[in-house]
């Protein structure tokens, strides 16, 4: 193999590595100021237990797939499998190629079960999950999650190997393109077919929280935004987690607000969580999502095309073309490894676009208090970490911190 792609994997892993043992220190500044924000000692140490626990489990997952995908990316291991399957597949590359994509996620599936698992044993500890919640429910909801990333998956390898055989110079240039067409057909489509399979959608006006409907709709009226439709979702089926988002594209934009949020929060919080998803409506950010997106998809593209020319004709792969299908555990690495780069960046921009729906949100309600008793309440109900290390937030945070978003309500003026 080039030194230089070695090298950068050993440094990749390494740094990851140490991060992972940085992100369990506690950071006293954060417990002071979780304090200031009024919350008491009970609650910040069951957050900080309760995330410590949940980050043992993710670390574990993570190190093991990456530990897997070194294996099938890195050395002769990887190559016979890919071997096995050209030979199967006779001149087929995209079928060798999906096939070893499928192997590869297959044996990534098993070997996360275990951890997956303990998840739903940490969500039950944590007294999180809904009682009818069973291991059997959660069963069903994992296989057909997984089935249907699956059958989202095998589309896009097809079309990225072809792309990759028929443009080997300007793939990368046309794929983010292919991805931006994608993205938008997934925001449009997913909220009428992909998520009523895992949940049920209803209107507010047919569930018994009716009378909440015209006050909600007296706050859309305010902002004049075109929402048709307020969705209750049957999120209390799974846990008590309280939540509301903004989905869809175009003519499928809608609110959905959890039923857990309806039946912990007053009518008057309700009214700021649904102005924080106006917050998010006017401000366009899931086309904004989409455009970033893109853009970084450009980059990632282009570096991969730089180190797919770099990884020809070395050991371990002995690939003629960037399409030789045993390249494909290495790239699956590169992407695992990548998400690392992605991550910190793409929360950054998140906690942005969060931050300006809190604002829109203030401004809407004009209520700094009731924006901070709400956040508390949630925070609460939730068992959220209330004093997260800044570099935690810095890597995993899509939101700011409790505190923060406290702190800021604080000091708004109208
Ligand atoms: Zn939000």
């Amino acid at each position: 193999m080039a030194r230089s792609l070695r090298i950068g994997v050993f440094v990749a892993v390494g740094l990851l590595a140490v991060f992972s043992l940085i992100s369990f220190i506690t950071y006293l500044p954060a417990i002071e100021a979780a304090r200031r924000a009024g919350f008491s000692d009970d609650v910040i140490e069951l957050g900080l237990q309760k995330s410590f626990e949940a980050r043992l489990i993710f670390w574990g997952s993570q190190f093991a797939q990456i530990a897997l995908l070194c294996w099938l990316g890195l050395t002769a291991d990887g190559r016979r499998l890919a071997e096995y399957w050209l030979k199967s597949c006779g001149s087929r590359m995209w079928l060798a190629a999906l096939l070893i994509v499928l192997t590869i996620g297959i044996a990534r599936e098993l070997l996360l079960l275990p951890f997956n698992l303990l998840g739903y044993f940490h969500g039950r500890r944590w007294e999180m999950l809904a009682e009818q919640y069973t291991l059997l429910a959660w069963a069903y909801d994992y296989i057909l999650s997984t089935f249907l990333d699956g059958l989202l998956l095998v589309p896009s390898i097809v079309i990225f190997f072809w792309l990759l055989k028929r443009f080997p110079k300007t793939w990368w240039a046309i794929a983010p393109a292919g991805g931006a067409v994608f993205a938008i057909a997934y925001a449009t489509l997913a909220p009428l077919l992909l998520d009523p399979l895992m949940n049920r959608f209803v209107p507010l006006e047919e569930t018994k929280w009716k009378d909440l409907k015209p006050q909600l709709m007296a706050l859309v009226d305010k902002a004049e935004i075109p929402v048709k439709e307020i969705l209750v979702m049957d999120a209390s089926k799974r846990s008590s987690h309280t939540n509301a988002y903004f989905s869809g594209f175009g003519s499928t934009r809608r609110i959905v607000l959890y039923d857990t949020l309806l039946k912990q929060l007053s009518p008057k919080e309700v009214e700021a969580v649904l102005a924080h998803e106006i917050g998010h409506w006017e401000n366009d950010h899931i086309v904004y999502g989409i455009l970033l997106g893109v853009l970084g998809m450009f980059v990632a593209c282009w570096t991969l095309d730089g180190i797919l020319i770099t990884s020809l004709r070395q050991e371990p792969w002995l690939a003629e073309a960037k399409f030789d299908p045993r390249l494909v555990g290495w790239i699956i690495l590169l992407l695992i490894l990548g998400q690392w780069i992605v991550r910190p960046i793409e929360n950054q921009i998140s906690r942005i676009f969060e931050s300006q729906a809190d604002l829109r949100s203030l401004e809407l309600i004009e209520d700094p208090q009731l924006a901070i008793d709400c956040e508390k309440r949630m925070a609460i109900s939730n068992k959220s970490n209330v004093a997260p290390s800044p570099w935690n937030t810095w890597m995993f945070s899509t939101h700011p911190s409790s505190v923060q978003r406290i702190e800021r309500a604080t000091s708004w003026k109208p």
